[in-house]
């Protein structure tokens, strides 16, 4: 499996999280230059590391720097919705789009990943339930990691099961059910 976590797709991002918002600004914040892994032709660096050209005072080539990191942008500069205070460095949650290369199932594909920064205190302050509340309403997969395992949370378990499985859905999760499997029926078949 191959995580690119950050790549140039920003077709794609527009089209699942929405334009980038004109009000927000990432100020002091630099975490996708720590904690993202970035692939791409003209400039990769590994995930969990300080990129090297992070300088105290920010991004050290600012002015030259790849065009990933002038075209990115994690969820908070996207979604509205995601509250003011939740910026990763002020939250330690950092919200993105996930592209995995060869996923295990139709939900790795393409999703949004959750990343709880280490030390956040997001899920005891509540945060991390406000954002996924506000993540967990479109039939885009929405899993949370830790930095050492991941969970995924949108579709729950009962969904993603009978998407995987194909077995009749009971009538209650039908309608639901369907939903997932029309959209992600020519990857489920690959499974
Ligand atoms: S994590 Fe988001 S807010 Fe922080 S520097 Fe990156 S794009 Fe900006
Ligand atoms: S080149 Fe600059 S903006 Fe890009 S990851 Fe490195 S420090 Fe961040």
């Amino acid at each position: 499996m191959h995580l690119i976590a950050m790549q140039a797709d920003d077709d794609l991002e527009t089209a699942l999280l929405g334009p980038v918002l004109p009000n927000r600004a990432c100020g002091d914040c630099t975490v996708c230059c720590t904690v993202l892994t970035v692939d791409t032709p003209d400039f990769s660096k590994p995930g969990g590391a300080p990129c090297a050209h992070l300088v105290a005072e920010g991004c050290g080539i600012h002015a030259d720097r790849p065009h990933i990191c002038r075209t990115w942008f994690c969820a908070w500069r996207r979604i509205a919705d995601m509250p003011e205070d939740s910026r990763p460095d002020r939250s330690g949650i950092l919200v993105s789009m996930d592209f995995v290369r060869e996923p295990r199932n139709c939900f790795e594909g393409v999703s949004i990943m959750v990343r709880l920064l280490p030390g956040s205190k997001a899920i005891d302050n509540g945060m991390a339930g406000a954002i996924l509340d506000i993540l967990c309403e479109d039939l885009v997969p929405v899993w949370v990691t830790d930095g050492s395992k991941k969970m995924l949370m949108h579709p729950d378990n009962s969904i993603a099961s009978l998407v995987l499985s194909g077995d009749p859905a009971p009538a209650h999760l039908r309608a639901e059910v369907t939903a997932w499997r029309d959209r992600y029926a020519s990857l489920a078949a690959k499974d």
